[in-house]
């Protein structure tokens, strides 16, 4: 890590990018009491509202994102996820007070609901991660918060805890079904795009500038003084902004930007499907937030499994997200070499409306399983989207300053599992820029890094146009997949 110069709290500071890792960086700064904070993002956040219906299209854009402790072995996450949980409480509470309501939210409503995550399989025993995740979280002082479903002093637990309903939410034991698994009774969902919306107002509040468009708001390229060293950031409108230090939060854009992480993170997208549920329909009040909870399933099992999913949000809409492949779309870029950028259905140069055949296999034959009721009422999925977001070799976030540069800095590589810490990752991003905590665990994971010899990356990486993950290589569904009646199994 190259040695930070002291940062003044009244020297200009550039974020790019309105994602989690922006927002929560440019919060923490103006918490810190830096006075001259601007973020610039190229997407018009003030009018989407971070929903993805209305045209927002980053990875922190979202109707709920999954919020957990359990984190395996990793304790660090889980130790991240405890301080995480403990801001989205008090940020429920700062709305019902009152205290920061943003415009067009009210004081009902909630950032985070904690409505419980469980952790399926569909094996007889529980996978190794939720084993040690139970260890761990005892180990931390936190008992009797992972609670395995098929025990009946742990069901006692859960239903003490107001929690009953997230034991069994696809109502398979009547059924005579498995229903193995781990109800992580502090978790539940994020309501992302109020989240989002909350944390802006509050950094605004704080007196961060936001410019959120996309001519003034999208930087094009980085300005160099006489030595090199970068000193601001070139915008799309031809104005160059300056300032003693520029983060770049980009999320899925990131790696394009600065290719300099090459063999670090990669790009790469989860697929997801949107159903509409009516609200006439009577699985509207079941799948409703209060009586289910968000749910992973057999997570860790490769290209078959890697499901998660949620109850139904305050439009209706009940996401299951797949990751069980994560896709890459690799181009060729201005110095010749291939890296993978993200293609959705809102991006200009090319859109994409559709996900992978794989993918949606895996969807139906899920749904076909443990949501037939969704076909048996007539329900389809209504949308489809493809969320880029930012792979590490390692799987761990990337937050340090570029080699050779102290004024440019990166925090990325969220790895799919970034969101729930908005509320907290900004205030590490700025201990990093002051150089404080340098020794703890978590910062030493972020530091720039490249894979060793002989290291098994977590994420392989960069396999190229010619990988098997490239959108190229794989047969995408069509809209005739987007019928629950016409399903089958795997
Ligand atoms: C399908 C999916 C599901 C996920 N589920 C969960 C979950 O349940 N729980 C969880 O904790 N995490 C989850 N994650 C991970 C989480 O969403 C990400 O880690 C996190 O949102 C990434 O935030 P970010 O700020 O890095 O990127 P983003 O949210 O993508 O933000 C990047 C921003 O940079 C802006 N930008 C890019 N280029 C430029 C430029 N040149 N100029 C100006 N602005 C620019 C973009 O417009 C965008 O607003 C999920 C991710 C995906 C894709």
């Amino acid at each position: 890590m190259v040695a930070t110069k002291p940062l003044q709290k009244t020297d200009a500071i550039i974020v790019v990018g309105a994602g989690i890792f922006g927002l929560s960086t440019a919060l923490h700064l103006g918490l810190r009491g830096y006075k001259n904070v601007t973020v610039f993002d190229r997407q018009p956040y003030d009018d989407t509202k971070y929903e993805y219906t209305a045209g927002a299209d980053s990875a922190s854009s979202d109707n709920y994102k999954i919020i957990r402790s359990g984190y395996g072995s990793e304790k660090v996450y889980q130790d991240l996820s405890t301080e995480a949980i403990q801001h989205w409480n008090s940020w429920n509470e700062e709305i019902l007070s009152g205290e920061c309501v943003p415009d067009g939210m009210t004081r009902s409503d909630k950032v985070f609901i904690n409505n419980g995550h469980l952790s399926l399989t569909d094996k007889d025993d529980l996978p190794e991660f939720e084993k040690a995740t139970i260890q761990n979280m005892e180990a931390a002082g936190q008992p009797n918060t992972q609670l395995v479903t098929t025990d009946p002093g742990q069901v006692d637990i859960a239903d003490r805890k107001g929690l009953g309903f997230a034991i069994d939410p696809f109502q398979r034991r009547a059924k005579g079904k498995g229903y193995l698994g781990v109800l992580d009774t502090t978790g539940g969902v994020a309501v992302a795009h109020k989240a989002c919306r909350f944390a802006l107002h509050k950094a605004r509040l704080l007196g961060v500038h936001f410019v959120l468009d996309p001519h003034s708001g999208a930087v094009e390229s980085f300005c160099y003084d006489a030595g090199g060293k970068v000193n601001g950031v070139q915008m799309k409108d031809g104005k160059k902004r300056h300032a003693s230090k520029v983060v770049v939060a980009c999320g899925g854009w990131t790696p394009s930007i600065l290719p300099v992480l090459d063999g670090i993170c990669e790009t790469t997208a989860g697929s997801v499907i949107l159903i509409k549920i009516p609200p006439d329909s009577a699985l509207y009040e079941r799948l409703a937030p209060e009586r289910f909870p968000s749910w992973a399933w057999n997570m860790r099992d490769g290209k078959l499994g890697g499901l998660y999913g949620f109850p139904r949000d305050e439009n209706g809409y009940l996401k299951i997200g797949y990751r069980g492949t994560k896709y890459t779309n690799p181009k060729v870029q201005e110095d010749g070499k291939e890296r993978s950028v993200p293609v959705t259905r809102y991006t200009a140069e090319e859109t994409i409306t559709q996900v992978p055949q794989q993918a949606m296999k895996v969807f139906k034959s899920f749904i076909l399983e443990y949501f037939p009721d969704l076909a048996e009422n007539g329900i389809d999925i209504e949308l489809t989207r493809l969320c880029w977001y930012t792979d590490s070799f390692d799987n761990h976030y990337v937050v340090d300053n570029i080699p050779g540069q102290d004024s440019l800095m990166v925090a990325t590589g969220g790895s799919g599992h970034a969101f729930k810490y908005l509320p907290n990752v900004g205030k590490w991003v700025v201990d990093i820029i002051e150089g404080v905590g340098v020794k703890r665990d978590l910062v030493k994971h972020w530091r720039w890094r490249t894979l060793q010899s002989g290291e098994k990356p977590f994420n392989v990486l960069q396999e190229g146009s010619s990988g098997p993950r490239a959108l190229r290589n794989v047969e995408m569904s069509t809209d005739k997949d987007l019928k629950l009646s016409a399903q089958s199994r795997l």
